[in-house]
């Protein structure tokens, strides 16, 4: 029988500048191969996916001669900080190219050699205007300035008019195939708001472009004439074909080329989409099939860089959050191709509400119920329903949505369909009540084909979500019994029913954890998980000092003062949650002779659904408050556990507005 080969999926990042501080942008970038490297696996392609550093270059130079180092001594110290961040997020690039590595050095060479054994590039005399900082000429449209030096329009520092004998490559030669290949393509260029920009550009007319400097030595000598230089860009690019093995592993490189994917900031776009695709076809290389170029991430609305001082710190977020809440939130927020706006509030409300509340409560909820009622085990569950079924059907659909999102590079897609998913399980326990059905042992059969489903549907859940939060879905898999993690199972082997014969629910651990905002703004001195007091307060009116402080200074009071108080029973006519909030639930509570609403921070513990038409006991002559906008007309009595607001339910029968005493 003939060996079938998988299919392969190469996908690369930008190799990042030794020069600059990795921020969220080299973050995202990196986080978004990861993912569809991770999702490929799952679809049983064999997957290559690169990332590293470009090291050369002037700018190398100066840094290191400022700090009395070689370059490549920087680099090296540089390269150790790259990896250390890619492995806080989890990326599993399969290889890390640096330019400096001599197989990446002898590749350029051998191109450049070809392409001048071919007169594709040429010796010839370079004079313009050139931006040091950036290491680039300026276009030749730039105007001049009054004082008769141009200004670059990248960085706004003064440039320099250079002349000097340089190499060039035959760019103007290209502009017709390149526009064929647009054509030809239209997804060589994603967005297609992108391709535009590439395609009106080219159309304009394109000049040769020079590709070597005398002026700077830190970098790869031109084969046969060392006093040159070959420049950053053209080193730097023929990264992708070294980084596979051009040159050195024939058989990797054979197998991987052309790229199915090079993902680029769009500010980078032009050199990967237009020079990049002309230098290929120069070489007579294959074209590779897309080149993405994804949206910024903003801070105060301006582009992050270091010359601004506005980065954000990827590990600000991983030591409060580890990677994957950071993961799922820069590529849910938005799509790929279009910009974002980084703001802690917006990111710490996507980990509590759609982690932590959606999926997170989801998961302890179903895992604690199996254990409790079942002592851990889901195998042998009862008769199947149609409603039981359509979950089952659900997923089905899910699945095959999901998959193709993924393909398209359409992640934060998939994300939301997934997410709609999740809702439709949380609807599916609390309209089952479990917890009512647990407590008649002759609806056990009932009470365990729910349980079972929703445990099923979590295992399908967490098994979509892999390739975005790896660790984390893991977790969820170890504690559902599995004896493998996610990735050892395609997309296209998962099956629904696939618990084994006694398979037996571990206890769930924590998935994501709580941070309140304040705590996360002043990063350095607060704790990893949320402390301080989480009760159902309607009215607190002055902020609350520490708990150890309040322990300390609590008074007696006699009961004249306890009589002031007048606690009633309430029932929970109506729940739903505060919009914009992670833990509020506005109530209606009935107290026998009127009804009042009253908000109470206990979302994070109890669904809407679950707590109503329970019965609990009501302070219902606090004055009224207005909390996130909405009125209070009382407070819950509910205690505090493990910064949890836990609610006492009565377990008899009794009437609403009954005095408590
Ligand atoms: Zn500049």
């Amino acid at each position: 029988m003939a060996k079938t080969s998988k299919p392969t999926f190469y996908v690369t990042t930008p190799i990042y500048y030794v020069n600059d501080v990795l921020h969220i942008g080299h973050a995202y970038t990196t986080i978004i191969a990861d993912i569809l490297a991770r999702a490929k696996k799952l679809r049983g392609c064999e997957v290559f996916f690169l990332t590293g550093t470009d090291e050369h270059g002037q700018k190398i130079e100066k840094a290191a001669a400022e700090k009395g180092l070689q370059p490549k001594e920087l680099a090296d110290r540089v390269v150790v900080r790259a990896l250390d961040l890619w492995k806080a997020l989890d990326i599993s690039f399969d290889f890390f190219i640096r330019t400096t590595m001599p197989q990446h050095e002898r590749g350029v060479q051998a191109v450049f050699k070809m392409l001048m054994d071919k007169g594709d590039v040429y010796k010839g005399e370079y004079k313009g205007w050139y931006c040091v900082s950036d290491e680039n000429f300026l276009a030749e449209d730039v105007p001049l300035e009054k004082e008769g030096h141009k200004v670059c329009p990248d960085c706004g520092k003064k440039c320099i008019l250079v002349s000097e004998e340089c190499y060039f490559f035959k760019l103007s030669a290209y502009q017709k195939p390149l526009l064929d290949l647009y054509d030809k393509n239209p997804a060589f260029v994603r967005p297609p708001s992108r391709m535009n920009e590439v395609a009106s550009f080219v159309r304009q007319g394109l000049r040769d472009l020079s590709i070597t400097r005398t002026t700077v030595k830190w970098g790869v000598p031109v084969p046969g004439d060392p006093k040159h230089t070959i420049y950053v860009w053209f080193d730097a690019l023929h990264n992708y074909l070294t980084g596979i093995g051009y040159g050195t592993d024939d058989k990797n490189f054979r197998r991987f080329w052309p790229a199915d994917l090079h993902l680029v900031g769009k500010d980078i776009l032009r050199f990967h989409a237009v020079f990049w695709p002309a230098f290929l076809m120069a070489g007579g290389f294959e074209l590779p099939r897309t080149v993405f170029g994804h949206g910024w991430w903003l801070k105060d609305d301006t582009k992050m860089s270091k010359s601004k001082g506005n980065v954000l710190d990827p590990y600000q977020i991983l030591k409060f959050f580890g990677p994957d809440p950071l993961r799922y939130f820069l590529v849910r927020e938005v799509p790929i191709g279009l910009d974002g706006n980084f703001s802690h509030e917006a990111f710490l409300h996507r980990v509590n509400s759609d982690l932590a509340n959606d999926l997170g409560n989801l998961v302890q909820r179903t895992l604690t119920m199996i254990r409790n009622y079942f002592q851990g085990r889901i195998d042998d569950p009862g008769p199947e329903l149609p409603v039981d079924a359509a979950l089952r059907q659900g997923f089905a659909e899910l699945k095959d949505k999901a998959v193709a999102l993924y393909d398209d590079y359409a992640i934060n897609k998939a994300l939301e369909e997934i997410w709609a998913y999740i809702t439709s399980v949380n609807k599916y326990l609390a309209g089952h009540e479990p917890w009512k059905l647990a407590k008649s042992p002759s609806n056990r059969p009932r009470l365990g084909r729910i349980l079972f489903q929703a445990a099923a549907a979590i295992r399908g859940i967490c098994h979509l979500l892999f390739p975005v939060m790896p660790s984390s879905m893991s977790k969820v898999w170890d504690c559902l019994g599995e004896a493998k993690k996610p990735d050892e199972e395609l997309f296209s082997e998962f099956n629904f029913d696939g618990f084994k014969k006694g398979q037996v629910i571990k206890e769930p651990v924590p998935l994501f954890p709580r941070v309140a905002l304040k705590d996360f703004l002043s990063e350095g001195t607060a704790p990893r998980t949320p402390a301080g007091p989480t009760a159902t307060t309607a009215a607190r009116k002055t902020p609350a000092a520490s708990s150890a402080t309040k322990e300390q200074t609590m008074d007696i009071i006699t009961y004249d003062d306890f009589k002031k108080m007048d606690l009633k029973v309430g029932l929970i006519l109506t729940a739903e949650r505060v919009p914009n909030t992670d833990k509020l639930l506005k109530l209606e509570v009935d107290l026998g002779t009127e009804k009042r609403q009253v908000v109470a921070g206990v979302g994070d513990v109890y669904t809407p659904e679950e707590i109503i038409g329970k019965k609990l006991i009501m302070v219902a002559n606090l004055k009224p408050a207005v909390i996130r906008g909405v009125e209070s007309q009382g407070m819950i009595l509910a205690a505090e556990s493990g910064g949890k607001a836990i609610i006492p339910f009565f377990e008899r029968d009794v009437a609403p507005g009954s005095k408590v005493k």
